[in-house]
């Protein structure tokens, strides 16, 4: 590119607050929050909280992940693509894949699980659904963003195998299986390193790795250093302008502190996303009804049952007197706030819908007075509580994981006043469930479902829709027992990944904790048998067989989940781990032969000690089911694996070197070797009890024990000669 050194500096920033420079023949972008909807801001370029155009209002991530449809998540994808189309929008930011690591996360909303693999496979589909449409993703929050406190200072400490295994994977397989336009660094440090000028993150692992091409985008006034950014990789600096920025990026490179082809690079992949943006441009309108129905089915698929005792729902149209209980059935909250905030298109809610569906008698009191509502319920043949959280938002975590006592006074009172009493929820992340659930015989979780989330909950409530949605967190028993208790939010500055690999199921699974309801769960009206499953390693990684069967009486969709596990490991393992899912519907009595196949990247944990993946040999167990702990049929997967040998050094220990057997061949001769000189220790090296006494002892330790026959030559000759 023919640009001088102040046009390239200057391409690396933005011209305002949502668009991109236009420097020298190049024009000017939008791009613009994201995820669930578009927010193009109406008037003005300033902080990005102003009346935005009308857009669909899709559900949040945390209702579309729990419908674990990836074609439905990719439909999604492509409809938004047509709305920034329509709205010459170039690139939409999101989707966001961060964990949920605690239940209090203040955009856990705008997240799809704890779990990666989850995360993955569902935003893949997401990136390659708008990207279809010629709209470029930002993945984000790259990386380690999962809690809102101090979000912009915080250090996750973090060590490198949870990192990669847990908060890196989903975006590992998004930027290789989708590869999105752009990916927005985070505002956190990591291991006390902004991610804004991480150079391991940005480019070492993200490029050099990953073989990531696109443009790398600051989150917003995520760069603290323009200079130490574009070094350690980053190309875009959002939101501009920022003159100061580029007047320093120039002179970095004038006295020689910034290499100017790192420049070049943030400049080439800046100007490449902008031409490709302008050569994509087809805008077109969308057909906003056709985008409201989407947004009902999705929404109508991300409800979970939680609960359903006596099979009280679905409920006949012909219900005598419904009581619908609660301000969020009349109000609903259907998204949450900050960034991501829509202006949605339209808006239904449950009541209007429950009403519309309805023959019988309807009533509703908003709740605030309990004695009424109390009243309402007692008098009608069925009640539905509508409860939830008041707000989740960005910049700030929540700091209650119970419902609000008015909430919780308003369902134990109206359970208790009518035995049919269903609970519908309505939170942009989990509450706690516990211990008033037990008094509820029927439980919905109805999450933040976008704008069509009114008819679809009546969908629900009615059995037009067979709920399938899972969970993609596990909901604890309190807030104590989930594994991130201790090290979250963090003090002074850092909060510490404690937990480690052990986030959500996998912890709660590690201690055999009960929960409320697990990593997976959900109910449908119909029930579903599974036959013996099987696994078989294939040439691509493995693939797992089993025949799911519809045996109830309606039509129903079924989350068919496969778990991994290995009981003896050189490390740590999860005692379960998502590796496959997929959807099945079935009429009643139909059989499906589900094949679900796993990548071999995600049968491999990362090695630290080698610094890579590796798949372990030897059996696996694998167990397929309906939810992480409803697990109906287990098999045995046996795996080629890697065949990996560790270099022996001076460094390893004495039973390291007993265990490999050209190690165990080389000392033996040495020793035998000493034994014949004369030398006390070598004829005891052979003794089972001194391995266990001296095994952990590093070989160049073992020297002075040894006596004069192991002398540092003597190491060196045995170091060389075992590798
Ligand atoms: C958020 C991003 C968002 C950006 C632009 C930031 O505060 O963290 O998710 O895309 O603002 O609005």
């Amino acid at each position: 590119m023919a640009m001088n050194l102040e046009d390239k500096a200057a391409l690396t920033s933005g011209q305002s607050f949502w668009r991109t420079k236009a420097v020298d023949a190049l024009p000017d972008v939008m791009v613009t929050d994201g995820p669930h909807g578009v927010r193009k801001q109406v008037v003005g370029e300033g902080l990005g909280l102003l009346a935005s155009e009308p857009s669909t209002c899709f559900p949040p991530a945390v209702a579309l992940g729990s419908t674990w449809d990836t074609a439905l998540v990719r439909r999604v994808g492509e409809a938004l693509g047509e709305e920034c189309q329509a709205m010459d929008v170039a690139v939409l930011l999101g989707p966001g894949i961060n964990l949920k690591r605690t239940p209090l996360g203040g955009r856990n909303f705008e997240y799809f699980s704890e779990d990666p693999l989850l995360t993955g496979v569902l935003a893949v589909e997401w990136v390659d659904g708008l990207q279809s449409r010629g709209v470029g993703a930002s993945l984000k929050h790259f990386a380690v963003n999962s809690q809102e406190t101090d979000r912009m200072r915080v250090s996750a400490d973090i060590d490198e195998r949870t990192l990669r295994e847990l908060y890196l994977r989903a975006f590992q397989r998004v930027v290789q299986q989708a590869r999105p336009w752009t990916v927005m660094c985070s505002y956190n440090r990591i291991n006390g390193i902004f991610a804004s000028q991480h150079h391991w993150l940005l480019t070492e692992v993200l490029r050099d790795e990953w073989g990531y091409e696109g443009v790398v985008v600051s989150d917003w006034g995520a760069v603290v250093d323009r200079v130490a950014a574009v070094r350690a990789g980053l190309d875009l600096t959002m939101p501009g302008p920022d003159a100061a920025g580029d007047e320093a990026l120039v002179a970095a490179v004038r006295q020689g502190a910034l290499a100017e082809s790192a420049l070049d690079k943030a400049a080439d992949r800046v100007a490449a996303m902008v031409r490709r943006a302008v050569t994509s441009r087809a805008p077109e309108p969308y057909d906003q009804d056709a985008h409201h129905a989407l947004a009902r089915e999705v929404a109508g698929r991300g409800i979970v049952l939680l609960k359903n005792d006596g099979a009280l729902l679905p409920l006949p149209a012909g219900e005598p007197v419904v009581a619908v209980l609660g301000e969020h059935a009349r109000s609903p909250r259907y998204q949450g706030g900050g960034s991501s905030q829509i202006n949605p298109t339209r808006l239904d809610n449950a009541l209007d819908e429950i009403t519309a569906i309805a023959t019988g008698t309807v009533t509703f009191a908003p709740g605030d007075d309990v004695d009424a509502a109390v009243a309402l319920a007692a008098a009608a043949s069925v009640a539905i509580v509508f409860a939830g959280t008041d707000q989740e938002t960005e910049g700030a975590d929540r700091q209650e994981f119970e419902l609000a006592p008015a909430h919780l006074e308003l369902i134990t009172r109206v359970a208790a006043a009518n035995p049919r009493t269903v609970v519908v929820l309505s939170n942009g992340a989990i509450v706690r469930t516990a211990p008033w659930d037990a008094a509820v015989p029927a439980l919905v979780e109805g999450w933040l479902l976008g704008q069509a989330g009114g008819g679809a909950i009546a969908d629900v409530l009615f059995g037009r829709v067979n709920p399938s949605g899972r969970l993609t967190e596990t909901i604890p028993l309190r807030l104590a027992d989930h594994p991130s208790f201790f090290d979250f939010p963090g003090e002074q500055g850092h909060v510490r990944y404690g937990e480690g690999i052990h986030v959500g199921y996998r912890g709660f699974d590690a201690r055999a904790q009960e929960v409320a309801y697990p990593f997976g769960h959900g109910l449908s009206y119909t029930t579903f048998g599974y036959g013996a499953a099987s696994a078989v390693e294939t040439r691509t990684g493995a693939e797992v067989r089993v025949t799911v069967t519809n045996t109830g009486d309606r039509a129903g969709r079924e989350v068919v989940q496969v778990y991994l596990s290995r009981s003896s490991s050189r490390v740590r393992r999860a005692p379960r781990e998502l590796k496959a899912f997929t959807v099945v519907d079935l009429a009643p009595g139909e059989s499906a032969s589900v094949v679900l196949p796993i990548g071999a990247a995600d049968l491999a944990y990362w090695d630290t000690e080698l610094g890579r993946w590796l798949v372990e040999p030897g059996d696996y167990t694998v167990a397929v089911g309906a939810s992480s702990r409803d697990l109906r049929s287990t098999t045995t997967l046996a795996l080629t694996g890697d065949d990996v040998r560790r270099p022996l050094t001076a460094e390893s220990t004495l039973a390291e070197w007993m265990a490999d057997p050209r190690g165990a061949q080389v000392l033996g001769e040495l020793f035998a070797a000493m034994a014949q000189g004369g030398d006390a220790f070598a004829r005891t090296a052979g003794d089972p009890e001194l391995l266990t006494l001296m095994g952990g002892m590093p070989l160049s330790r073992l020297v002075a024990f040894a006596g004069d026959a192991f002398t540092p030559d003597a190491l060196a000759a045995v170091i060389k000669s075992a590798n």
